[in-house]
């Protein structure tokens, strides 16, 4: 195995690296504050438009579709540099990395043409209507159900924990179509429009942020959607269930490790300056001991990754992002607590920016990082999940 990129991966990391340097928005510029995972600020739309039209949006696509025909390689690049850098690729992550794929690999001529498009460009954006108050980690028993009367379905349910509904324009929604049929049959996608009669979102507080909030139970109460907006084939949404969460997995996987990275260098900067009251994070035996094993398993987490990518690049299957899904969110968090802990009151001061952001957030105090570290852990399949997975997929042990 060499580890190490060859000329023309370097080439593109170098143009990658110049581009990012002379476009990348300045702080000045995105004042206006990125409501929820649906919401695009003007200074957004036009970052994610310029990415787009250079070719940097999603490089491993066709320049049409905002891509370069990057190698895989040069698409993992591509992940590293921007978790390296902290930048934001789209304010509306579901639609860029989970939506359009599946339009794209299920969706009808129609659909590509009116909804690929608008949303590469940052024009629309979309929410993600899978989990349900009794249908999470158990998604198959969703049960919004989906009558199609004539030229139109007839929708009625409820979807929760759905990021973004209150500001998105579309929701990618899976539904019961068929409630005679087997749980992972008689399931359907439609796109529906948030703007559509008897739809209603109601935002849910989270403790990270409760004046923004970015959850949301959508109810949907006889809420009429045309036929065409069906994805796919009627009863097999389970498909795209599978497809779409599989798209860029495996790259964000191998992302993550260089996010860990990231926040292990901030844990050392913030440990370089003496505390309120003169102490110093540098001195606690403790912290140091903590931070070092987990330097050592981010290493472990990024060599783990190279493989399953090495698998992946070749079309085999990779059981190593489960584990890296595992180790790496569990890891985030529990680093999370200990440098809050080790810090004291410093740790909850939420006026201190010490603490690299997960997602859509400024720079924060590491308490926050800690509470919001736990999405990790259940976002796209909880800890148990991938415990389950581990055992019966990779270990090949019974399933209960
Ligand atoms: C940040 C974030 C964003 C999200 N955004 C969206 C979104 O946009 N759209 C959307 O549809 N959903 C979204 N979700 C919801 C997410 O998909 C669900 O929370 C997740 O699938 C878990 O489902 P649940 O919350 O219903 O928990 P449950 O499935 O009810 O699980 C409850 C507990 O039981 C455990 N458990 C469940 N089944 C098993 C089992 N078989 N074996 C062992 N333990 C088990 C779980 O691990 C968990 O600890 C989001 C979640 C988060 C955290």
């Amino acid at each position: 195995m060499q580890l190490h990129y060859d000329e023309e991966t370097e080439r593109f990391r170098v143009e990658l690296r110049a581009f990012f340097e002379a476009n990348l928005p300045a702080p000045d510029e995105r004042t206006e504050r990125v409501r929820s995972s649906a919401h695009i600020p003007e200074w957004a739309r036009r970052w994610q438009r310029l990415l787009f039209d250079s070719g940097w949006l999603v490089p491993g696509w066709p320049p049409e579709l905002g891509g370069r025909n990057a190698t895989p390689v040069q698409q993992m690049v591509y992940f590293e540099e921007l978790v390296r850098l902290g930048v934001p690729r789209s304010c509306n992550p579901q639609g860029l990395s989970i939506i359009t794929p599946s339009i794209l690999d299920f969706g009808t001529e129609e659909q590509k043409e009116r909804y690929v498009l608008p949303t590469l460009r940052a024009e629309i954006s979309w929410c993600l209507g899978m989990s349900e108050p009794n249908a999470g980690s158990d998604l198959a028993g969703l049960r919004t159900r989906a009558e199609l009367h004539g030229d139109h379905f007839v929708v009625n349910g409820q979807k929760v924990w759905t990021s973004g509904a209150h500001d998105a324009d579309f929701c990618f929604c899976f539904v019961r179509t068929d409630p005679q049929a087997a749980k992972h049959a008689g399931i359907s996608v439609l796109i529906i429009d948030m703007g559509t009669a008897g739809v209603e979102t109601r935002p849910l507080a989270d403790l990270t942020d409760p004046e923004h909030a970015d959850f949301n139970e959508v109810f949907f109460s006889d809420v009429e959607v045309p036929a065409e907006n069906l994805v796919g084939e009627l009863h097999h949404g389970w498909a795209i269930a599978g497809g779409s969460l599989a798209h860029e997995r495996g790259m964000l996987w191998i992302a993550e490790s260089t996010g860990l990275e990231r926040i292990i260098q901030r844990v050392v900067d913030t440990a370089r300056d003496p505390l309120p009251g003169g102490t110093w994070l540098a001195e606690d035996a403790l912290l140091r001991d903590t931070v070092a094993r987990a330097y050592v398993q981010a290493q472990a987490l990024k060599l783990l990754g190279y493989r399953g990518f090495a698998k992946f690049a070749k079309g085999q299957k990779s059981p190593e992002h489960s584990v890296l899904k595992l180790l790496g969110s569990e890891l985030r968090r529990n680093l999370a607590l200990d440098v809050g802990e080790a810090m004291g009151p410093a740790g909850i001061d939420t006026d201190r920016d010490d603490a690299p952001a997960i997602g859509r957030r400024d720079d924060q105090a590491w308490l926050m990082q800690w509470l919001q570290s736990f999405s990790g852990t259940i976002a796209g399949g909880t800890s148990e999940i991938q415990r389950n997975i581990i055992a019966e997929r990779v270990l090949g042990l019974p399933r209960r």
